[in-house]
């Protein structure tokens, strides 16, 4: 197996995670011991907003009337897709018994959490599309206070849309708060008095940070930091689409990872013509994201067989993985590690992003090696349960008081034998 580099990527997603760790512990600290008023102070200081952080219903209804029904209706047609998509997998998730032994009986259930703290991030783009990934998800799910947060703008509040998307999808409260704020009014329950048993969403490095360091206290969805795509193509691609997938992604932000893996030098060598073309072709506020993006994170890899590129994909584990290969079932079953695939130059990230359906909050930094995205099951405690009638303790109790002592915990196993006293008086349990 042989991996060539035409670009290779300067920077990793670690750089500079030091220094967002000790600004984020020390917000985070502050707001802790200082509650609202010092989750008011940063948002003035880093959002320049001194307005109401519990947004009004009134206020929600004031956006609302903003938004043009055009809009409106492409929310609607979007939400339609991802909340079917979260009941089918809803369905999926069955609460389970068995008898284990003649009288043992346990099972489990699927409960889903009280509060949920959906992030929906507004520093750059107004990402509407977050707002319906998170709390559609959580509400399918049947989560009962759904607290969402977004940064308002200095003089504006929260983008219109994204209040007209967050009453939509059913967000019980939406705070007027971003970053590490955002995070820890969520956490800590401050403005609305329900703490979040998990805290969900994309953001950028310091929300990710935030969470990171929050997990524990609270639960968390994932990782899911700066955004990136991994593009697999052979020479049946259009290099053209590959390439502006490759920009897409870059627009993100210019720590956002854009890498293909081809399997044809002609392919490889036209894209990396095509895609600083495509970056100077886009209006300037869109062009400085991409460009660094590109520059700094940007790679493409040449590798000399399938099976080469597969397993390169997995030691990547990307967010978004695309593949534009000729036989697509073969890297349906081959594929182990991403957040969420499209198979196809027919389907593309942005319409997972956006509109398609399955969930767009996913896994980034390698974590797609141990979990999936954002789903209903997430919102849910898979719980166990169990009961047993008095004959079947006899063997239980035994088994478990000689393990118990084995392990040396003489009072587990004393709980053990007061039960075959009390139950089987007559009989001799050694
Ligand atoms: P954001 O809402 O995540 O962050 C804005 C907030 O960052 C501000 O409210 C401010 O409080 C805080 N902030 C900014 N500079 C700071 C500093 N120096 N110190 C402390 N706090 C600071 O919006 P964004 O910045 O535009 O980032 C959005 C991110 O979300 C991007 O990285 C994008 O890739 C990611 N995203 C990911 C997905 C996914 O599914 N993985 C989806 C959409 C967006």
């Amino acid at each position: 197996m042989t991996i060539e580099y035409l670009k290779k990527a300067e920077m990793t997603a670690a750089t500079g995670e030091q220094d967002v760790r000790e600004t984020v512990q020390a917000i985070l600290d502050d707001i802790e011991a200082g509650g609202e008023a010092k989750a008011r102070d940063y948002a003035a200081k880093f959002d320049k907003w001194e307005g109401d952080i519990l947004v009004t219903p009134e206020a929600i209804a004031e956006a609302s009337a903003k938004v043009s029904q055009k809009l409106k209706d492409d929310i609607r047609f979007a939400h339609d897709h991802v909340r079917r998509f979260a009941e089918a997998q809803l369905a999926t998730l069955q609460d389970t018994e068995v008898e284990l032994r003649p009288g043992l009986i346990a099972g489990h259930r699927n409960i889903p959490m009280s509060a949920a703290g959906c992030y929906v991030p507004g520093g750059r783009y107004a990402h509407v599309a977050s707002a319906i990934m998170s709390v559609t998800t959580a509400k399918t799910a049947g989560v009962d206070q759904v607290v969402a947060c977004s940064p308002a703008k200095a003089g504006e509040g929260v983008n219109p849309a994204i209040l007209y998307t967050l009453d939509l999808c059913g967000a019980d409260s939406v705070l007027a708060l971003g970053g590490v704020q955002g995070v820890a009014a969520m956490a800590f329950g401050l403005f609305t008095g329900h703490p979040a048993d998990i805290l969900v969403g994309p953001g950028n490095q310091f929300v990710a940070e935030a969470k990171r360091i929050l997990y524990g206290r609270v639960g968390i969805d994932m990782f899911a930091g700066p955004s990136e795509v991994m593009v697999i193509a052979d020479a049946t691609a259009d290099p053209e689409i590959v390439a502006w997938d490759l920009v897409g992604q870059a627009e993100h932000g210019y720590n956002s990872p854009a890498w293909l893996i081809a399997l044809d030098r002609k392919l490889a060598e036209r894209v990396a013509v095509l895609v600083p073309e495509l970056i100077a072709s886009l209006p300037e506020v869109n062009q400085t994201n991409a460009a660094a993006a590109w520059r700094d994170y940007g790679e493409i890899a040449l590798v000399d067989s399938p099976e080469a590129g597969a397993a390169l994909s997995d030691n990547y584990a990307s967010e978004h993985l695309e593949v534009h290969c000729a036989d697509l079932d073969w890297w349906l079953k081959r594929l182990r590690n991403y957040g969420s695939l499209f198979l196809g130059e027919e389907t593309t990230v942005a319409f997972g992003d956006k509109t398609s359906g399955p969930n767009h909050i996913l896994p980034t930094k390698g974590a797609a090696r141990y979990t999936g995205g954002l789903s209903v099951g997430k919102f849910m405690k898979t719980v166990t349960w169990q009961r047993m009638t008095r004959e079947s303790t006899r063997d239980i109790a035994q088994v478990t008081a000689r393990i118990s002592r084995l392990e040396g915990m003489e009072a587990h196993a004393r709980t053990a034998d007061v039960r075959l006293e009390k139950w089987f008086p007559d009989e001799n349990f050694d």
